[in-house]
């Protein structure tokens, strides 16, 4: 054919393409721009920089990609709000992680942090399904979305202080079965306290899964206190 982009290239007049995280219009071909890319390969960090300064987690190890600010913090709104482009683009590069720190055939399934029924309704979509399932098609595992649920609650969880995250976490429920043997790779958005994360895992193990992984987009890091440098 002598132009096999000819289609997505006339489409791209009326639509065009934009870049996941700024807008701004970007090639048919692209998912992110040039400065944005070079934006986010500065934000990243790896589990280790978040797992320094907290203690022990219950999952055996975890993967994410970048310190939750400036052009990952927009990239996670926009995947919030419905657009695919970031979570698909942060999938991607997630699953080449993953395959390098774990053997993906070792993996039984993926599977993500649940939103509430209701909330879900109202949005139309499930950011952290959408992570999940993207993930799971990219290593070629199945994915499950029918182990979790989340109780509604007119909180927000971005909202609470550290301290009343795992309160809050109980919203989480496991909806029943047997994980005895499973190796399973849980899903999430934003590494924070770990609370959610924390809660999820224990439901699962409790279920009988042997080894539990996570991924997220983003982790925070505590900054450090500017105070601390004086002394
Ligand atoms: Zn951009």
């Amino acid at each position: 054919m002598l132009y096999p982009n000819l289609k997505m290239r006339l489409l791209d007049l009326p639509y065009p393409n934009r870049c996941d995280c700024c807008y701004a219009k970007i090639p048919y071909d692209q998912q992110i721009c040039k400065e944005c890319l070079d934006a986010l390969l500065a934000l990243r960090i790896r589990y280790a920089d978040w797992a320094a300064d907290q203690s022990a987690q219950p999952w055996d190890g975890g993967t994410v990609l970048f310190s939750y600010k400036d052009v990952a913090r927009n990239g996670i709104i926009a995947m919030k709000e419905g657009d695919r482009g970031f979570a698909n683009f942060a999938a991607e590069q997630l699953a080449l992680l993953i395959r390098t720190e774990c053997a993906p055939e070792s993996i039984s399934f993926v599977t993500w942090v649940p939103v509430a029924r209701r909330r879900r309704r109202t949005q139309g979509y499930a950011h952290a399904e959408n992570l999940g399932r993207a993930i799971a098609k990219a290593l070629d595992i199945p994915a499950r979305g029918d182990l979790l649920t989340e109780q509604q609650t007119s909180l927000r969880q971005h909202e609470l202080p550290a301290e009343a995250r795992s309160v809050y976490a109980q919203r989480f429920r496991f909806c029943g079965g047997n994980l005895e043997g499973k190796r399973i790779l849980l899903v999430d958005d934003v590494l924070t306290t770990g609370s959610t994360l924390r809660r999820c895992t224990d439901l699962l193990r409790d279920a009988g899964a042997e080894w539990i992984y996570i991924a997220t987009v983003c982790a925070r890091i505590r900054e450090p206190n500017p105070a601390d440098s004086n002394i």
